[in-house]
């Protein structure tokens, strides 16, 4: 995309368009409808909009097979031709395009669109109801309700797929909305239907509204009892049925810089296990792989690097809330790290010592990977990757928990030492580089706002979410296990709620499920060699 576009950026999920772009993207041929805001970087109310922009492209951001959100910045010298070539003189102007647009189509304008994230969202879903059919993106699903004669054909009916029903009130848009949250998934087809419509509304028994219906592919069917009758909480359940998948898309703007991190034994046998459950075979699998193969490609360790290490060493050593015999040769490992105050030292001493070659304490660390909650789908998907994440998660909440662990370290008192050390160790020894990169974004933009054990807990909840949020249908997103808000309506649904329309998280019940999820008793000792 042309342009730096300054109130957007490229990790905002909407596409920054400018004179060289504009035109091929919107108004050639393009297989999907376009919302485009035209702006003005110096305009205090595009600065101030900018953040319901950004909201609702967040918002909407699985429906862009069909419909992309974009920016222009008009304040640009190189976009002055094509803002008046559109025609936009104040700013914002926003711009509804049909799919198949012609280059002579300027587009619509919509006036008062610059309102709430939930008021744009019903404004789009409009624009992909009332298109002329040339301008009906290629992969829109039927946004118009089901009545009683599409159904009865498949009451009692075996398919090759779910189907769901959204039985809402004529006003009601959540209908709507997850038809297209479900867009780009398969092994589902989604429709609404309306409480109005009395034979159907009779026939399933259905009396509040809304209500989902779910038609299995084995014949059977069901009326959806969930904890609240939210687009959210309908999405999140759709998404996880077995069967339903993301379908992958080519980007290859989020490359699967993962590959080789995440070791899989494809002769494995799979491991059934519970995603309410930490694991511990998942976190020694991780100490094995960072200890062993992570750090042996340093020879030797010093300065900042090591100083890094030892951060790191010190918090596992200190907070692992694993097997105690785990928790010792990292005790060991820090000792004598702590001991022998060198300079720098070779890889080969901490592999000795991990491997008890000087036969210390006849402990050492598992030399295997067996991933379990951190399997993935193939080759490739998950594992260590999984693993460093779910490590990190633990041990800031053990250290919230008993921040006196870190008494007489050097990171004693530090509220955020958990994530520093995963800073420093991510930064630096992390072979996934570009991980690295995004991290030290983060890390450097928000650290230091951390400033009590409760707010590191909360601090990487979020992060992680941001990351999987801009990882979601990217090649490192294992299509069994797609990348979503977490934790999920079914592992909390507290967690959730929703303002003015749009999904918000209750962080005390986030904070409150953390404590139990990454607690010590939420370990399984299962699969454990
Ligand atoms: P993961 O995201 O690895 O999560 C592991 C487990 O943690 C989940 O199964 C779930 O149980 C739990 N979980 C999920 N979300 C949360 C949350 N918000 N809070 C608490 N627990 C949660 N890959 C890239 O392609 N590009 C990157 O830039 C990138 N950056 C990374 C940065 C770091 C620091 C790390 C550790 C990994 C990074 N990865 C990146 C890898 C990527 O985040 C995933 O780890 C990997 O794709 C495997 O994903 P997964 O589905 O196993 O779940």
């Amino acid at each position: 995309a042309a342009g730096t576009a300054r109130l957007y950026t490229e990790d905002d999920p909407l596409v920054l368009l400018g004179s060289g772009s504009l035109k091929r993207s919107v108004s050639s041929n393009s297989s999907s409808a376009w919302l485009v805001q035209f702006y003005s970087s110096w305009c205090g109310h595009c600065i101030q909009f900018s953040s319901t922009w950004k909201a609702l492209a967040h918002d909407v951001q699985d429906w862009d097979t069909i419909i992309h959100i974009a920016v222009v910045d008009c304040a640009q010298d190189d976009n002055f031709d094509i803002c008046k070539e559109y025609g936009v003189s104040f700013y914002p102007t926003f711009r509804y395009f049909g799919a198949h647009a012609s280059p002579a189509d300027l587009g619509k304008t919509y006036r008062g669109a610059d309102r709430g994230v939930q008021t744009l969202r019903e404004l789009m879903i409009n624009f992909l109801q009332n298109h002329t059919r040339l301008g009906k993106p290629d992969h829109c699903p039927p946004l118009e309700p089901f009545n009683l004669g599409d159904l009865l054909p498949l009451l009692g009916q075996k398919s090759a797929h779910y189907t769901a029903i959204i039985i809402e009130h004529p006003t009601s848009y959540v209908g709507r909305e997850v038809i297209l949250d479900l867009s780009k998934y398969t092994g589902i087809v989604v429709r609404r239907a309306l409480s109005t419509d009395t034979p159907l509304v009779d026939k399933l028994k259905i009396t509040a509204f809304p209500s989902a219906y779910l038609l299995h592919p084995n014949g059977t069917h069901t009326h959806l009892h969930l904890y609240m009758q939210l687009r959210f909480f309908f999405t999140s359940f759709l998404r996880g049925l077995q069967g339903v998948q993301r379908r992958q898309t080519e980007d290859h703007s989020a490359p699967n810089h993962m590959g080789a991190l995440s070791e899989h034994h494809s002769t494995d046998p799979w491991r059934e296990f519970d995603s309410s459950k930490v694991y511990m075979a998942d976190l020694e699998s991780a100490l094995h792989y960072l200890l062993r193969v992570e750090l042996a490609t340093h020879n030797t360790l010093g300065g900042e690097e090591l100083k890094k290490f030892k951060s790191v060493v010190t918090v596992i050593a200190k907070l692992y809330p694993g097997r105690a015999s785990v928790q010792k040769v990292m005790e060991n490992l820090l000792d004598w790290l702590v001991r022998l105050p060198l300079e720098s030292i070779p890889y080969q001493a901490i592999l000795d010592l991990v491997d008890d070659k000087m036969r210390i304490s006849s402990l050492s660390l598992g030399a295997e990977v067996r991933w379990v909650g951190c399997q993935g789908s193939r080759p490739g998907l998950r594992g260590y990757p999984c693993s460093l994440w779910t490590l990190f998660h633990m041990l800031t909440v053990q250290y919230d928990a008993s921040p006196k662990l870190l008494a007489s370290t050097a990171l004693e008192g530090d509220p955020a030492a958990v994530l520093n050390a995963m800073r420093g160790y991510i930064g630096t020894f992390f072979g996934c580089e570009q991980c690295g990169r995004h991290f030290e974004e983060m890390a450097a933009q928000s650290l230091d706002q951390v400033k009590t054990t409760e707010d590191a807990v909360i601090w990487l909840w979020s992060k992680h979410n941001q990351v999987n949020s801009r990882l979601a249908g990217s090649l490192s997103d294992d299509p069994v296990f797609p990348k979503s808000p977490w934790p999920s309506p079914a592992l909390c649904p507290a967690c959730h709620q929703e303002k003015e329309g749009v999904h918000t998280w209750n962080e005390e019940q986030v904070l409150a499920f953390l404590r139990q999820h990454y607690g010590a008793g939420n370990l399984s000792p299962r699969y454990l060699p």
